[in-house]
């Protein structure tokens, strides 16, 4: 027989808001903004599964939440400028 849903525990996985669960220590690697590049299209934010990409107001360059980003890299092969690089996060 199949397993379906119903065979999965009654609670959540997640028993807490991701907003209260600092995900960013899953991170190896981090993206880092060259703003002599960005030509703040915000199309890094756009894609960020996380809404790891900050962007206070219109205009400004973005920046990334490192409590939550999980590193994986979507912003900057997405930014058309080449302008976020991901770095290793040193341990
Ligand atoms: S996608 Fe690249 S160029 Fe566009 S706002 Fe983000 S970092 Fe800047
Ligand atoms: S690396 Fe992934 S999670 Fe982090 S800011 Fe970029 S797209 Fe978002």
């Amino acid at each position: 027989m199949h397993r379906t849903y119903k065979d999965l525990p009654s609670e959540p996985v997640a028993m807490q808001s991701t907003e209260d669960i600092i995900t960013g220590t899953w991170r190896s690697i981090r993206p880092v903004v060259n703003e002599d590049k960005c030509i703040r299209c915000y199309m890094c934010w756009k894609y960020c599964p996380d809404m790891s990409i900050i962007v206070e107001k219109e205009g400004d360059y973005p920046t990334v939440d490192l409590d939550h980003c999980k590193g994986c890299g979507i912003c900057s092969n997405e930014c058309p400028r080449g302008a976020i690089k991901m770095q290793r996060e040193v341990l």
